[in-house]
Formats: C-alpha cells, sequence, structure tokens
C-alpha cells in the first residue's frame, strides 16, 4: 500500500521546489510518514521547539499536522513522555511489537 507523504505548504516551497528548504521539508514528510501517530507528534513537536517562536505554525504547514497535535506533542516532551507509558505505542496502531517481547506458549500433549 502506498504511503501518502504530505507536501510542505510553508511559504518557501510554495514558491519553488529548487531552494534546500524544499528537500529537507520533503524528507521530513517522507520520515513522518513512516511513524506512528504519536511518534510524528513528538518529532514534530522537538523540530518546532527548534525553531522557537512560530515554530508550531510553520511545523503545521510544512508537516501538515493539527497546530493543537504539535502543541501537545511539545508539552509531552517537557513531561518526558511521562504520560505516555511504552506500553502505549503498540494501541496507536500499526507499530511493531518489540523483537524481544516474550511469548508463552501452552503445552499442550
Ligand atoms: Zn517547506
Amino acid at each position: 500500500m502506498p504511503t501518502l507523504i504530505h507536501e510542505c505548504q510553508c511559504e518557501t516551497c510554495q514558491q519553488s521546489k529548487g531552494h534546500a528548504n524544499w528537500q529537507l521539508h520533503h524528507q521530513m514528510n517522507v520520515f513522518l510518514s513512516r511513524l506512528d501517530e504519536q511518534q510524528r507528534r513528538w518529532y514534530v513537536g522537538l523540530e518546532s521547539k527548534k525553531i522557537g517562536r512560530g515554530g508550531d505554525k510553520l511545523l503545521s504547514q510544512i508537516t501538515g499536522l493539527d497546530v493543537e497535535t504539535i502543541r501537545r506533542g511539545r508539552r509531552e516532551l517537557d513531561e518526558d513522555l511521562v504520560t505516555r507509558s511504552s506500553e502505549a505505542v503498540r494501541d496507536a496502531g500499526g507499530g511493531q511489537l518489540p523483537a524481544e517481547k516474550k511469548t508463552r506458549r501452552s503445552r499442550r500433549r
């Protein structure tokens, strides 16, 4: 199934696709397309933090994520993700099970 990759809507990318940021923004969206929902939120939240003021709005244009979603991602990062147990990742859908997960099999005779 092909994954839809968001096209950056930031001002510079709208003007031309030749500038340096276009590839960067494009690759951010390629990367995001492989993450689950909460991982997307955290990554974009982190990128937004790097920008600082106005980051949420810009990242929203680049990634298509809602400003509120990005804000939530930043908030969760601020809390060291304590409110998000690693167990919850599996519920996000499509996430892979950890390789070292122990499976207990009942033996039948
Ligand atoms: Zn862009």
